[in-house]
Order: C-alpha cells, then sequence, then structure tokens
C-alpha cells in the first residue's frame, strides 16, 4: 500500500508515533522515525523496521524549533531523495486548571503541539509542491473538539491544529497533497498513564466503545490517510475515540 514512499514521523521513538512508524513500514514505507529526547527508544524502533526490510533512520530534533526543523527535513530528503508523507505527531501536556496553570505551562505547549506543526509543514511545503503530490496528517486529540477542563493549552493547541489543517489543505489541494488531521481519544501510553486511576475511570466511563484505544487503533488510521485509497479525502478530521466526540 506504501511501498515506495518514505515517511517522517514525529514523536516517534515511543507511543502512538511508535505505532504510526511501525504501521507505515509493515504497509511498505520508508521511515524518518524522529525523537526528542529518546533517542534509544528511536533506535530500537529504526531496527524493527529494518527488520521487516525497509530503511529507516532516527533523526533527534525538537519540533518546537523552527530552524532544527528545516535542518532535519533539508538533510533527510538529501539522505532518502525525497518524502512522500509527514505525520505531526509530537505533543506534550502540561495539564493545569487555569487558575493554577501558568504562562509557561501554555507556551510550551503551543510552542511544540501547535507551532511544531507548523515548523515541519512549512518546510515540506516547497519540496511537496515541486513534487506534485504529499500527504500531511496532524495528530489532533478530542479536548481539540470538545474541549477538556484542566487543559485549555492543550486544548487549544489541538484545536488550533485542526485549523491549520483545514486552511493549509485548501492552499495545497490544487497540488495534489492532501492534508487531514486524527483525532484520538483516549489512548494508552505514557500521556495518559500519567492520569490518576479516578481520572482513568471517569474517562473510561465516558468511552461509548468501553475501552481504551491503542497506538494501533490510530495507527491504521494515519496509514489510511498516507495511502492511496485516501486521495480523495483532506482538510479532514477523523475521530479515532471509540465514540468519545459522538
Ligand atoms: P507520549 O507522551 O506517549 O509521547 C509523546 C511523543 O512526542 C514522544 O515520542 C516524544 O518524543 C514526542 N515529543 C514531545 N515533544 C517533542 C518535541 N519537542 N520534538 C519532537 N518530539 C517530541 O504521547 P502519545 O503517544 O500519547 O501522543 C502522541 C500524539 O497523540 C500527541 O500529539 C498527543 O497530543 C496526541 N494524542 C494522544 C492521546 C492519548 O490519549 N494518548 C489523545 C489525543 C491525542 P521523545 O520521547 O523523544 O521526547
Amino acid at each position: 500500500m506504501l511501498t515506495g514512499k518514505v515517511a517522517l514521523v514525529t514523536g516517534a521513538g515511543r507511543g502512538i508515533g511508535r505505532g504510526i512508524a511501525l504501521k507505515l513500514a509493515e504497509y511498505g514505507a520508508d521511515v524518518i522515525v524522529n525523537y526528542n529526547g529518546s533517542e534509544e527508544k528511536a533506535k530500537e524502533v529504526v531496527c524493527e523496521i529494518e527488520k521487516m526490510g525497509r530503511k529507516a533512520i532516527a533523526v533527534q530534533c525538537t519540533v518546537a524549533d523552527y530552524e532544527a526543523c528545516g535542518k532535519m527535513i533539508d538533510d533527510m530528503i538529501k539522505e532518502f531523495g525525497h518524502i512522500d508523507i509527514l505525520v505531526n505527531n509530537a505533543g506534550i501536556t502540561r495539564d493545569n486548571l487555569v487558575v493554577k496553570m501558568t504562562e509557561t505551562d501554555f507556551d510550551e505547549v503551543i510552542q511544540t503541539n501547535l507551532k511544531g506543526t507548523f515548523n515541519t509543514i512549512k518546510h515540506m511545503y516547497r519540496p511537496f509542491i515541486k513534487q506534485r503530490s504529499g500527504r500531511i496528517i496532524n495528530l489532533s486529540s478530542v479536548s481539540g473538539i470538545l474541549g477538556n477542563a484542566g487543559q485549555a493549552n492543550y486544548a487549544a493547541s489541538k484545536a488550533g491544529v485542526i485549523g491549520l489543517t483545514k486552511s493549509v489543505a485548501r492552499e495545497l489541494a490544487s497540488r495534489n497533497i492532501t492534508v487531514n488531521a486524527v483525532a484520538p481519544g483516549y489512548i494508552d501510553t505514557d500521556m495518559t498513564q500519567a492520569m490518576t486511576d479516578s481520572a482513568r475511570e471517569a474517562v473510561l466511563s465516558q468511552i461509548p466503545l468501553k475501552r481504551a484505544g491503542t497506538p494501533e487503533d490510530i495507527a491504521e488510521t494515519v496509514a489510511f490517510l498516507a495511502s492511496d485509497k485516501a486521495g480523495y479525502i483532506t482538510g479532514q478530521v477523523l475521530s479515532v475515540d471509540g465514540g468519545m466526540a459522538i
């Protein structure tokens, strides 16, 4: 389904990003495994992808740094020849009620989740336009759709990702480039492990399908959006949340 394609997945050393990187490789893509702090884990993902017979490289870069994103993308295009699929998965939380939230909590989340998504998209604009093809898939969140008490910074960043996705989709549609967002609900990863047991139970009780999602659930959706099968889908936000946002 993705043979001959090269994918850049941000934050691919662990969690949902890891699941996406492995799934894209399983469907035939070569994968650029971006990480920020998790070097060892990113290298393990590279090993797993190589075992599938695909090419992979781990590359350190914080998506919050505009210049660093530009360098990563230039270097990787030199290394792989082209990038066909950009998955903006890197994300952080700094949860607190606004009354206790610091300015730094707000700024850091926006800088990584929203500006980081802009940074990679901006640097892929020219290569994608030159190729007259490309797929961009951005990770939003159910919090960006519904809002969530204690996550004003995070929900704002993820709602921002939706606006960014739809705007860029309009800008790039005439160049045969599709841009979509995936909005996960509650997925079992390090991010959600940080919640207290009672908070987790409260969230689980709100999921119509009565279970937490897995990185695999998200990865399959991303792989579909990255494939030729999704060639007529752009500017959409696909909720993969067990029905949370119904
Ligand atoms: P995790 O906390 O498990 O992992 C976060 C990932 O983001 C890590 O790979 C981390 O890399 C990477 N990352 C964080 N900051 C940066 C940065 N500045 N530059 C590059 N990479 C960075 O999160 P999840 O896997 O759960 O989440 C993945 C995405 O899905 C996020 O965008 C999140 O907001 C979204 N999401 C998750 C949900 C969930 O329930 N888990 C629900 C809705 C959305 P490293 O370890 O190398 O620092």
